[in-house]
């Protein structure tokens, strides 16, 4: 990650981190544990690089660029490419975008349904590349794909089930050829043949997680670009993390049935005022 601090030349003698726990010892001192993001580890290590080295402690008045994504207007005045840089980095949110995009929200079922019905997933899948061969059956410059179900037999009863959102992108060739007896291990061994330029033998297992991480992978993609698009927004970078935390809680999905976060930590947090030039 780009240290925006080092591009506009400002050294800097303090870090960043969030207070968690304390204990009191028996001599009544306080021991506070505190986190530092991976971003400030470096950092970190130049600044105490021993153990027992004295420290100042100060909270950090929310919506500091140290600890939230900000806006362009709230930097300071640096000028040329420095600035342009640093606005940039400044007024997005790539890392809430980033902690976002590693988290477990868009995998879901929840969500997938606030986001978008089963049907509409399919008709995205339609015009993704296949996932064995990578193409597809193209027709004036469009692609048209299938949604290929990811079967499964559901725990005892013998029987093939089509849960919803579990479709993968598939040609019309590779669909025939994945609906064959023992296709999924066909359709993965010719994916990778295709990729790897090596014939391999794979196990019908092998091929079934293949089929159920692409889709997972999927509708995880599908979710992800959908609701940046009903954000209004053409990057997750530019979603003002306050727009993301109204829409889960109008769809009910800021918290799990047991009060947990769905959503990265930061989502949750306050953030500096929208400025008017740049509101919807
Ligand atoms: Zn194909
Ligand atoms: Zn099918």
């Amino acid at each position: 990650m780009t240290d925006y601090y080092q591009i506009l030349g400002v050294e800097r003698d303090a870090i960043a981190g969030t207070r968690k726990a304390f204990k009191e010892l028996v001599d009544g001192t306080l021991r506070v544990q505190i986190d530092i993001e991976p971003r400030n580890k470096a950092q970190f290590h130049k600044l105490f690089p021993e153990i027992d080295m004295p420290i100042a402690i100060a909270p950090l008045k929310t919506g500091q660029p140290e600890t939230k994504g900000s806006w362009p207007g709230d930097i300071l005045h640096t000028e040329g490419k420095a600035a342009d840089q640093a606005v940039e980095l400044l007024g997005s949110f790539g890392d809430e975008a980033r902690q976002l995009r590693q988290s477990s929200f868009f995998r879901r079922p929840e969500v997938w349904a606030a986001i978008g019905t089963d049907a509409e997933f399919q008709e995205w899948c339609r015009h993704q590349k296949c996932i064995v061969c990578g193409d597809g059956d193209w027709l004036d410059g469009e692609l048209y794909n299938q949604a290929a179900h990811v079967r499964r037999v559901s725990e005892g009863a013998g029987t093939s089930i089509k849960p919803a959102y579990s479709t993968v992108s598939l040609c019309t060739t590779d669909h025939i050829l994945e609906q064959h007896q023992h296709g999924e291990t066909a359709a993965y061994r010719k994916y990778l043949t295709m990729k790897l330029g090596n014939e391999r033998q794979v196990t019908l297992q092998e091929a079934k997680d293949w089929f159920d991480r692409r889709r997972i992978e999927a509708v995880q993609q599908w979710a992800w670009e959908t609701l940046k698009a009903e954000l209004g927004c053409e990057s997750w970078k530019q979603v003002y993390p306050p727009d993301l935390l109204k829409w889960a809680e109008a769809h009910k999905v800021a918290a799990t049935a047991s009060g947990g976060l769905t959503m990265p930590r930061r989502y949750y947090d306050t953030y500096p005022e929208r400025p008017a030039r740049i509101e919807s």
